[in-house]
């Protein structure tokens, strides 16, 4: 038998459908990415089109799609596959398992973005090995996704855990940017919120620790909020904002504080492999995207 090392043979087709952009890509079951393209998210009948064109000819076996939400992942709702509730108007209602299933004749696997940036880490990356995790994005909006017991969570469609209710800072006179609840996780700390505090954006604000130790104090409710809801074994962050990489020990700190030794594990003795960055180098999603293939195509 011809040794292969680590590559796998399938030809897996990947999704990353983000409220900006898409980026399609083909790759196999290890993670490995062969190529990929990247281009603006317009109108569904244009931007269809021109994905279907990618993968028709690519002879993918499946297709796994991370896609921006809300969602409706639940395979036995009348909505499934459909992008629901977004703010992106043309987008709303609209069918895009549906769409795929029709023009590519394959299985097609289909998760919010932040659950497939968590199946990418949880697959291929930090969390390798782990039956519990999370993962968390700041960046445009804040989002989380939960793998639980080996698979991701979903309950009834998937969590928000970027809308959870956090204590305000006490020095903190900003609103909140969440049309819903103004002053949720999302509403504080998302990258559209620092820059509309501050007036300035977040990447512009690095040598101001004012800025970051407020946006310290809401990550880090947050993340004492997963751990005991979930019991997750670690939590990675990712997203925009977090490239703000004094974050890390700050929010470190402030967990511990908040946590208020309530927790003792071993996994929350070392919070410097406990709270981390993501590992794959910003491919973790599309990453999971190739694993949502694999899955789908073992039903
Ligand atoms: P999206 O959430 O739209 O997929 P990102 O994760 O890149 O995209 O997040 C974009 C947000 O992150 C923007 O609000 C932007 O201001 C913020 N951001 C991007 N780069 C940085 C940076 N270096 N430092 C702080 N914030 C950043
Ligand atoms: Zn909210």
């Amino acid at each position: 038998m011809q040794m292969r090392g680590n590559e796998g043979n399938m030809r897996l087709g990947a999704l990353e459908a983000g409220g900006t952009k898409m980026v399609c890509a083909i790759g196999d079951e290890t993670g490995k990415v062969f190529e990929r393209i990247s281009m603006p998210t317009k109108i569904p009948e244009e931007t269809m089109p021109e994905m279907i064109a990618y993968f028709k000819d690519k002879q993918i076996e499946a297709l796994g799609i991370g896609c921006f939400g809300p969602i409706d992942p639940d395979r036995k709702s009348q909505t499934y596959g459909y992008i629901t509730s977004t703010p992106k108007l043309p987008w709303q209602n609209y069918n895009i398992v549906g769409a795929f299933e029709k023009e590519l004749g394959c299985p097609v696997g289909f998760d919010t973005d932040v659950n497939a940036s968590a199946l990418g880490e949880a697959t291929f990356g930090i969390c390798k090995g782990l039956d519990c995790s999370v993962y968390l994005t700041v960046g445009t909006g804040i989002g989380a996704g939960v793998y639980i017991n080996g698979s991701l969570l979903h309950g009834m469609m998937h969590p928000e855990a970027g809308h959870l209710l956090v204590r305000k800072h006490p020095e903190d006179t900003y609103a909140g940017k969440c049309p819903f609840h103004h002053n949720c996780l999302e509403g504080l700390a998302a990258g559209p919120a620092i820059e509309e505090r501050w007036g300035k954006k977040a990447a512009e604000l690095a040598d101001q620790p004012k800025v970051w130790e407020i946006e310290a104090y809401y990550i880090a409710q947050a993340l004492v909020a997963y751990t005991m809801v979930y019991s997750p074994r670690r939590i990675v962050l990712g997203g925009g904002v977090m490239h703000q990489t004094q974050l890390y020990p700050m929010i470190r700190e402030k967990y511990r504080e908040l946590l208020a030794g309530y927790i003792k594990t071993k996994e929350l003795e070392d919070l410097d492999s406990y709270i981390v960055p993501y590992s794959l180098g910003d491919d973790q999603g599309i990453m999971g995207c190739l694993q949502l293939a694999l899955l789908a195509l073992q039903g």
